[in-house]
């Protein structure tokens, strides 16, 4: 969890290849189900694209399956989801009845100021996903990506007006989910500085998931 631009797309794909866990971005998802052109994708987009979060009864909907589909032996690194208090009981009761234990709840916090720089310099290739920043992890060569050649884009919500109406939406909906995983006691919570550097990021979470108790 974190707000936007805290990382979290940056630290999940590091860390499922440390871990080797599957990987699921409901950010990700919806922005494929909006590039097959389906109605859903269109209803979708709306919410997306005034930076606010999409309804409930449709994300869980949409996660729930993706979760059962993904419900292989090497676990699940899920990213953007819970996103909402009815979210995280949802997702509870299908870990329950599915019997899969969530082993830990990673929060990674970073200041306004650092969100607004970092996401309106992010740029990522349309063609294998890899994430650039235009400052901060430039590709080699001016604007495409260093391994597929083709032209990096910028997401449709990356800019500045509709990343500050995105952090409004997590402060008011997406914080409180912290609080729930607090009071509830079960997982783990791993709280990281997202400020810092993304390999000093990297490292923090990493030593933090290797620090787990044993037996969960
Ligand atoms: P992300 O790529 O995680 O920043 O998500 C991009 C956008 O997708 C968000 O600003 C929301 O509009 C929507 N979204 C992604 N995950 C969720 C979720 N769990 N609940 C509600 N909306 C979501």
């Amino acid at each position: 969890m974190g707000p936007p631009g805290a990382g979290k797309g940056t630290q999940a794909k590091r860390l499922v290849e440390a871990f080797g866990m599957a990987h699921l971005s409901s950010g990700d998802i919806f922005r494929a189900e909006r590039a097959s052109g389906s109605a859903l994708g269109e209803k979708l987009a709306g919410y997306m694209d005034a930076g606010e979060l999409v309804p409930d009864e449709l994300v869980v909907e949409i996660m729930a399956k993706a979760v059962q589909d993904n419900d292989g032996p090497t676990g699940l690194m899920l990213d953007g989801f819970p996103r909402t208090v009815a979210q995280a009981e949802a997702l509870d009761e299908q870990l329950a009845s599915a019997k899969r234990p969530l082993d830990a709840v990673v929060v990674i916090r970073a200041s306004d100021a650092v969100v607004v720089e970092r996401i309106t310099g992010r740029r990522s290739c349309p063609e294998c996903g890899k994430l650039y920043h235009m400052t901060f992890m430039p590709p080699a060569d001016d604007s495409v990506c260093d391994d597929c050649g083709v032209a990096l884009t910028q997401r449709e919500d990356d800019t500045e007006d509709v990343v500050r109406q995105r952090l409004a939406a997590y402060r008011q909906q997406t914080e409180p989910v912290v609080d729930y995983y607090r009071r509830r006691g079960e997982a783990e919570l791993i709280e990281i500085d997202g400020d810092k550097a993304p390999d000093d990021v990297s490292q923090d979470i990493t030593a933090a998931l290797n620090n787990l108790p044993l037996g969960r």
